[in-house]
């Protein structure tokens, strides 16, 4: 950057420079040559009127300095000429300045030498007689004197240049130094350029989203640990039963009559493992977004319906009346998120339940809703952990989800099944009364 800023400051002066010797050149000499005319006008009427006064007379002993002296005849021819044989000169009536002077009393013209390196100006008066005096006076053209001084300019132009570059040089470093100073740690408490107050504005707020960013990363990252630590854990103690019940089963030691329910316990087991597997591959797709589900036309009516006749016989074998009732209700959705969700809460409300309890599923439309509402009479939650049952592996009582074949995964399964639907859900719960949730879904 010091390099780039040092480039451009030289470029600048230098052409700067240049250009402004350039046009004062012109301008000055635009001015001398209106100054050497004004003069040259003043010294032809001069010697116009002293031509009039004494005829050929006049010019003996004249001293007419730089100015060359024509004095023509009315006829053209040339009376007189400074320092020339006026006699083998030529007819002057072609000349500008004397057809002016003819004509109109006086004449000027301005003409260029062979060589183009001189300019002659001529002016030019009308005697009483009827003959022109005229007086010529010349000019080097500006690119002679701008060659004439051509080494002076150099050397104010080496000059200039090297007041340039170390002039350059200090405005860059001091430029570049207050920028490499810059606290990038905390954008926001620079002074030094206001100029540059809206780029460390952008490079502070910047910050703050990749602080954001990270916090969220290692937010992730840790869940991520939890949850691998969570599912080894989890998928580890029905492994050990059912290889330790394998193993009584493999050196003889169970009874005969013992058989049928350690192979039961192994089949539980099994069974636990099998629905832990299917919960975290659920839960991994909707963590990916849940591109590879199929929404279709779902009747959750219907759906609801047959998930209920499913847990009947679990209902049954738990002492617990299980009820549906609801009217017809269609939604735009996935059939297997949906059915998730209801087997989910229903399979709660009857695990979670008392002898005898009640599960009451059911389906209601307001406005712009559909409602699926489970209402259980059993243990309910108390409230410093209705939040957090959401999580996953989060249970309010560890060894009781075990006994009744928890994963700890159903409820975020819900949530998550619930949000891929844009649906809300309500939770109210009373320990020793029940309770009561509602998936509020948006009608198609
Ligand atoms: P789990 O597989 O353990 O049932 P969930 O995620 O479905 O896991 O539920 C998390 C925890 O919330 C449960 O372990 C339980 O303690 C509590 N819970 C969920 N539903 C109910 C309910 N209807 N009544 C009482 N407690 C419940």
């Amino acid at each position: 950057m010091t390099k780039r800023i040092f480039r451009s400051v030289c470029i600048a002066a230098i052409g700067i420079f240049l250009a402004s010797t350039a046009v004062m050149m012109v301008v000055l000499y635009e001015y001398f040559s209106d100054m050497q005319m004004n003069r040259l006008r003043l010294q032809t009427e001069l010697a116009a009127q002293g031509t009039a006064n004494e005829g050929i007379d006049y010019f003996t002993d004249l001293d007419a300095g730089l100015y060359r002296i024509t004095w023509v005849g009315p006829d053209g021819s040339v009376l007189y000429e400074t320092g020339s044989d006026s006699t083998s000169m030529d007819s002057h009536l072609e000349r500008e300045e004397i057809r002016q002077a003819l004509e109109y009393g006086y004449g000027e013209s301005i003409r260029y030498s062979d060589t183009l390196t001189k300019r002659l100006f001529y002016a030019a008066k009308k005697l009483p007689d009827g003959s022109v005096l005229r007086l010529a006076d010349m000019q080097y053209t500006v690119w002679v004197l701008f060659w004439g001084i051509m080494d002076k300019i150099l050397i104010v132009a080496a000059l200039a240049v090297g007041f340039s570059l170390a002039l350059a040089l200090r405005l860059s470093k001091s430029i570049v130094k207050p920028l490499n100073n810059l606290n990038l740690d905390e954008p926001a408490v620079n002074t030094v350029y206001p100029e540059i107050r809206p780029l460390l504005g952008r490079i502070s707020s910047q910050q703050k989203q990749l602080q954001q960013q990270a916090g969220q990363l290692r937010q992730a990252l840790e869940l991520r640990r939890e949850f691998t630590a969570n599912v080894s854990h989890e998928l580890k103690s029905p492994l050990h039963s059912i290889s330790g019940y394998a193993e009584l089963l493999k050196e003889g030691i169970v009874k005969q009559e013992d058989i049928p329910q350690f192979s039961e316990r192994i089949y539980s087991e099994a069974q636990r493992m099998i629905t832990l597997v299917e919960d975290i591959i659920s839960l991994s797709h909707l963590d990916e977004g849940g591109e590879d589900f199929q929404r279709k036309t779902v009747d959750l009516y219907a759906l609801t319906e047959s998930v209920v006749q499913r847990l009947q016989p679990e209902a049954r074998a738990a002492k617990i009346n299980l009820s549906f009732k609801g009217c017809g209700a269609e939604l735009y959705g996935v059939p297997q998120l949906l059915g998730g969700i209801i087997f989910n809460l229903c399979d709660n409300a009857i695990k979670y339940n008392h002898e005898n309890g009640d599960v009451r599923v059911e389906i209601t439309d307001d406005k712009n809703h559909i409602l699926l509402t489970v209402t259980d009479t059993g243990i309910g939650i108390p409230e410093e952990y209705q939040e957090r049952i959401f999580e996953r592996f989060y249970r309010v009582d560890k060894s009781h989800s075990k006994e009744v074949g928890g994963t700890g995964l159903g409820l975020s399964i819900v949530k998550h099944a619930a949000r891929f639907h844009n649906a809300g859900i309500e939770l109210s719960s009373t320990p020793g009364i029940g309770t009561t949730v509602t998936v509020r879904f948006p009608k198609m």
